[in-house]
């Protein structure tokens, strides 16, 4: 039987800028299940990582989380911390929101781990790639033995941080255990490194991209996560190691039943590797459902644009054949991105300047409905609930500034199928990313 493992309720992270306020996710709604792999997909800026950042508790100002709950299932903490938190209880989830500072530090690397975009950046270039390992496994070593606080851990007299400056003064005095360093010698084995022993002693620039991806991976794994977060694990790396990259992941997935929260704007990955998946726009999820769902089955037209941009090569007999199917068949979203300046944003759906399926309705910001898939399909559009009207349908340029009326920028919405009343005169269109097909 499944389970949730974590719950995300109405969550939001805004950043407060000097240009203003930006809605980086509004309202997220996500249930990730023990042991699945729950993928993320979207264009860049749509939310993705700062969502993953979310779960991290990487948020830092001038971003925060200004609403919303993020519950975590995990009984042994609940019981750990009972006592001290009551009111982050809520039967065996623990409302990760609402613990303090030093607890939800200690989760990082036992409960939840991330594998970042760029390896070259998260390691660091003066100690061995075995040391830093060696280190993350006794970080998570002495979390593990003392999971109510960060605080227990520092105190102990074995494992201070009067202990770490003695190793560095007195180096057979060590901080990092033998127990440790063999964890991190094995943990390289097991994500394919060659030569463990040899390759612990080498420094991240001798390490090929994706070598260091691997051990990146194996830092995450250092202290045996529930949930792994992989923020583009592939992104930079060439087609081939990405390859060998998603393997070694699913290998890793099936071997330890680890759930397995997948960031990525490739919706090639999303089909090899994910369970269920979540579509993100405008930092909201607009689409979620398994993969059938969100594949075959789709209700909102950014998925559908997201699943026609993607190159279908299947049978190829030549290159040129291939581009010719591939000109026929790839459907560019038009438009851009939205910008998410709160001050820039209407009420009403993110999507609407870039649907083909615009209606009067969708000038109401859509709420989530059941999508017709699986129980778990859900799709934020008003299509899920009523047919296309093409009488209700609004007009090409409708989201034209230059064809707002004159001194209203909140205009009330143009009279479906007709154009909007009045043209500002001699006036340039701005472009809002407003084309549409
Ligand atoms: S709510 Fe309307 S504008 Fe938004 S995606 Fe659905 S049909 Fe398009």
């Amino acid at each position: 039987m499944t389970e949730e493992i974590l719950r995300v309720s109405d969550l939001s992270t805004r950043y407060f800028t000097q240009e203003g306020q930006v809605n980086a996710v509004s309202s997220l709604d996500l249930e990730i299940e023990r042991g699945e792999v729950f993928g993320i997909v979207g264009e860049s800026g749509s939310g993705k990582s700062v969502t993953a950042r979310s779960v991290m508790d990487l948020i830092e100002p001038p971003g925060e989380i200004t609403d919303g709950e993020i519950r975590y299932r995990n009984p042994d903490l609940v019981e750990a911390i009972a006592d001290d938190h009551p009111n982050a209880i809520d039967g065996e989830f623990v409302k990760l929101l609402e613990l303090p500072d030093d607890v939800r530090r200690s989760l990082r690397g036992t409960s939840f781990s991330m594998i970042f975009q760029d390896p070259e950046s998260s390691f660091n270039p003066t100690l061995t790639v075995g040391e830093q390992l060696a280190e993350a496994v006794e970080v998570q070593r002495r979390a593990s033995a003392t999971p109510r606080s960060t605080r227990a851990r520092t105190e102990s007299a074995e494992y201070s941080l009067g202990s770490l400056l003695l190793s560095n003064v007195f180096p057979s005095r060590r901080y990092v255990s033998e127990e440790s360093r063999d964890r991190a010698i094995e943990l390289l084995e097991l994500v394919g490194i060659p030569d463990p022993v040899e390759r612990a002693d080498e420094y991240p620039h001798e390490y090929s991209g994706g070598m260091l991806q691997r051990a990146m991976i194996a830092q995450a794994l250092a202290g045996e996560p529930d949930v792994l977060i992989a923020d583009e694990p592939t992104t930079a790396l060439d087609v081939t190691i990405q390859a060998q990259i998603l393997d070694l992941l699913d290998d890793l997935q099936r071997e330890t039943g680890m759930t397995i929260l997948l960031i990525t704007h490739n919706l090639g990955v999303i089909a090899r590797m994910c369970d269920r998946v979540g579509v993100m726009y405008a930092g909201e999820i607009v689409e979620r459902g398994t993969l059938e769902d969100v594949f075959d089955e789709q209700i909102h037209p950014y998925t559908a644009g997201l699943l026609g941009s993607v190159p279908d090569l299947e049978g190829g007999a030549t290159r040129r054949d291939a581009d010719r199917r591939t000109a026929d068949r790839l459907q560019p979203i038009p438009g851009n991105v939205p910008s998410l300046l709160d001050h820039e944003m209407d009420d009403r759906c993110q999507f609407a300047d870039r649907c083909p399926k615009a209606m009067t309705a969708c000038l109401e910001h859509p709420p989530e409905y059941p999508a017709g898939g699986s129980d778990a399909h859900r799709a934020r559009c008003v299509l899920a609930e009523r047919e296309y009207d093409e009488d209700a349908a609004l007009s090409d340029g409708y989201f034209d500034e230059s064809k707002r009326p004159v001194g209203d920028e909140h205009a009330e919405p143009a009279e479906p199928g007709t154009e909007p009343p009045e043209e500002r005169p001699q006036q340039p269109a701005e472009n809002t990313g407003g084309e549409r097909q």
